[in-house]
């Protein structure tokens, strides 16, 4: 089997990747929402691939593995890996959680990072209200994760809420001290949150990045009775090209509440100072950012040794993010604790979108599909009428 062509195209909010082979079977890709810019990134790897047996999956990504970068920049090539697997699953008629081992669970626990309603504002009354409406939530999460601090609009809504300067564009610009006042605002939002969901549901915290070292030990220390499920992306993260572990030690080991980095990190090899050293007690990798989904299987295998935990990120990834993040973590060891659900957008996606369960979330879990591949397709005639009009023959 050879590869032929590599095509992109926006569908909705997500850009979609495609491979196609001579023999008739073809691959999909994911990339996150908000990566609209990325066509012309997916296309300079299509040369190195064309004309390879997509089967070999780790032989292709050779060629152009290292051509990626920290998010955003290892996103195409995470959703050719993507489609590279459901191309080896659909020709050996396995899913492809079989090809990376085997099922160590039949149903995947998710957490809801990506179902929100709009906040009235950044008060503690705010928070507990967006924490009551996903308790109700029909798909029975069993964690939730909100975003606070520098991950939140309490930068420039919290008057003087840090002593550096509210940027007003960027993807989480900020950084800098707290005052004592924006420190107290950001504990008394937990304390609301947690007042609402009690011990039924567990909370994380997506922080970041931007703290400074000592205020996010005070912070750690402040929430500590809280019994929060993790501190995300505190000191470096979301679009951060590095990751300073030799902080996040100083910060976890005086932390009790689990720390939790790396949705932005790109390939194996920059989550190793990580991992041996504990710098942090969970890795969130995303398979559509970090180098696909062989490449988190490899991460997660890796932290389980070192005794530190998986909860993948992928709250962009639309519904081929999710069928990848479904096939991956029925594999994961059992240091996996959750990965972030991903929704269509618009919700015309469900209804292009065939093989996934209805409804796809019962009681927190999603139970893992036997199709072959990702278990998914897109079906052309209804996705046809959705395609930019420069990519008609995007599904041909
Ligand atoms: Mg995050």
């Amino acid at each position: 089997m050879k590869i032929t062509d590599l095509k992109c195209t926006m569908l909705g909010a997500n850009p979609v990747v495609r491979i196609t082979t001579d023999e008739g079977i073809s691959g999909l890709g994911a990339v996150e929402t908000y990566k609209p810019y990325i066509g012309p990134y997916v296309q300079f790897y299509k040369q190195m691939i064309v004309g390879e047996d997509p089967t070999n999956v780790e032989r292709v990504m050779m060629r152009i593995r290292q051509m990626g970068a920290f998010k955003p920049w290892g996103a195409a090539v995470s959703a050719i890996e993507i489609a590279l697997w459901d191309i080896a699953g659909k020709a050996a008629g396995l899913p492809v959680y079989k090809l990376l081992g085997g099922k160590v669970r039949d149903k995947v626990r998710v957490y809801n990072g990506a179902i929100r309603s709009p906040m009235k504002g950044q008060n503690p009354e705010d928070y507990a209200e967006a924490v009551a409406k996903m308790k109700t939530l029909p798909e029975g999460f069993t964690i939730v994760k909100q975003a606070i601090s520098f991950h939140s609009p309490m930068v420039s809504q919290v008057p003087d809420y840090f002593y550096g300067e509210v940027q007003p564009i960027g993807r989480h610009p900020h950084r800098g001290l707290l005052t004592e006042r924006g420190l107290k605002h950001t504990v008394e939002c937990v304390a609301a949150m947690k007042e609402v969901l009690g011990d039924e549901i567990g909370l994380a915290l997506d922080c970041g990045p931007g703290w400074t070292l000592p205020d996010a030990i005070r912070f750690a220390e402040a929430v500590a009775p809280y019994n929060l499920l993790w501190l995300e992306d505190m000191l470096t993260g979301d679009y951060k090209p590095y990751v300073q572990p030799e902080l996040y030690r100083e910060l976890t080991r005086r932390s009790s509440t689990p720390i939790h980095t790396g949705e932005q990190i790109y390939l194996r090899q920059n989550f190793t100072s990580l991992i041996e050293s504990n710098a942090v007690n969970i890795v969130g990798p995303d398979p559509c950012d970090v180098g696909g989904i062989a490449e988190l299987k490899w991460i997660a295998e890796y932290a389980d040794l070192h005794g530190i935990l998986m909860a993948p990120h992928g709250t962009g990834n639309g519904l081929i993010g999710l069928a990848a993040l479904v096939q991956v973590a029925a594999t994961l060891p059992q240091n996996y604790i959750a990965f972030e659900y991903p929704i269509g957008q618009p919700d015309w996606w469900y209804d292009i979108v065939e093989g996934l369960p209805r409804p796809i979330v019962q009681n927190g879990f999603i139970e893992v599909w036997d199709r072959p591949g990702l278990g998914i397709e897109i079906n052309a005639e209804a996705a046809r009428q959705y395609l930019p009009e420069a990519d008609r023959d995007f599904f041909d």
